[in-house]
Parts: structure tokens; sequence; C-alpha cells
């Protein structure tokens, strides 16, 4: 019976100087054990010259991308570094009345993972209603 790899593709049986296992779809191979899965391709290629026993372990996962388009509208492509908690323009006369503006997440805020350009620029743009959290 044919087993079905975390990826998709099927795994199937080569010979190399020896049995493997592989994936059809991803190239994931190992001689021993189940395929590896999350395989960065060119990392397996290499992996495969230098005839190690398996497939690297998969990267980590992707880096964060900055959210700023939350508040922004626009997508920014730069990589997340910090985050941002900001209170929505509507939110603000809520609690500028209240003479507080309570607790993320109940206060409505909202936090995003953003880069360092556009931290700064929230920041400038929302004074008092942004401020950098550790997150
Ligand atoms: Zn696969
Ligand atoms: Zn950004």
């Amino acid at each position: 019976m044919t087993q079905i790899h975390e990826c998709g593709g099927a795994i199937l049986t080569g010979e190399n100087e020896g049995q493997y296992d592989y994936c059809d779809q991803c190239s994931a191979y190992s001689y021993e054990g189940p395929v590896p899965s999350g395989t960065d391709k060119v990392a397996n290629r290499k992996a495969w010259d230098d005839a190690a026993p398996r497939s690297p372990d998969g990267a980590p996962d992707e880096e964060p991308q900055c959210e700023s388009g939350q508040w922004s509208g626009t997508q920014c492509s730069d990589t997340a570094t910090t985050t941002i908690e900001w209170m929505p323009e509507w939110w603000r006369g809520t609690h500028a009345a209240a003479g507080s503006r309570g607790r993320w997440p109940v206060n409505g805020s909202i936090r995003s993972r953003v880069c360092r350009a556009c931290a700064d620029e929230m920041r400038e743009a929302m004074g008092d209603w942004a401020q950098e959290v550790d997150a």
C-alpha cells in the first residue's frame, strides 16, 4: 500500500546503493525510518549529493511577515521583528470618554507583528495610541 507523505506526495521506494524511501513530490528521502517532512529542496539536494542517510529536517517556520497592513491597509513585505499594540480609531473615542484605555485584548486594541520601520511609523502616526510590546 502506498504511503502518503505529509506534503501530499506518495512515498516510493528507490534503489541507490541500498533501498530508500522517498517522496515523489517534495523529494525528501530516508534510508531508514520515516521520511522527514518540510524539507527545503536545495538542502535536500545537497544532503543527497553528500550521501546523507536522510533528508535534512524541515526548515524552521517561515519568518513572520510584517502585519502593518492591518493598520495601513497596505501590505508590507518586510520581516516582522517587533509587536505594536495599537488602538483602532473607532475605539479611541470610547476610551477617551472613559478616561482609561483598558487592557489588551479586551479593550479593543490590536497587536500586530511588524518590522522596525513600520513600528516607528505607527508610533509616530498614532502617538499614545500605539506602543511597542514584548510578545
Ligand atoms: Zn513530500
Ligand atoms: Zn513593515
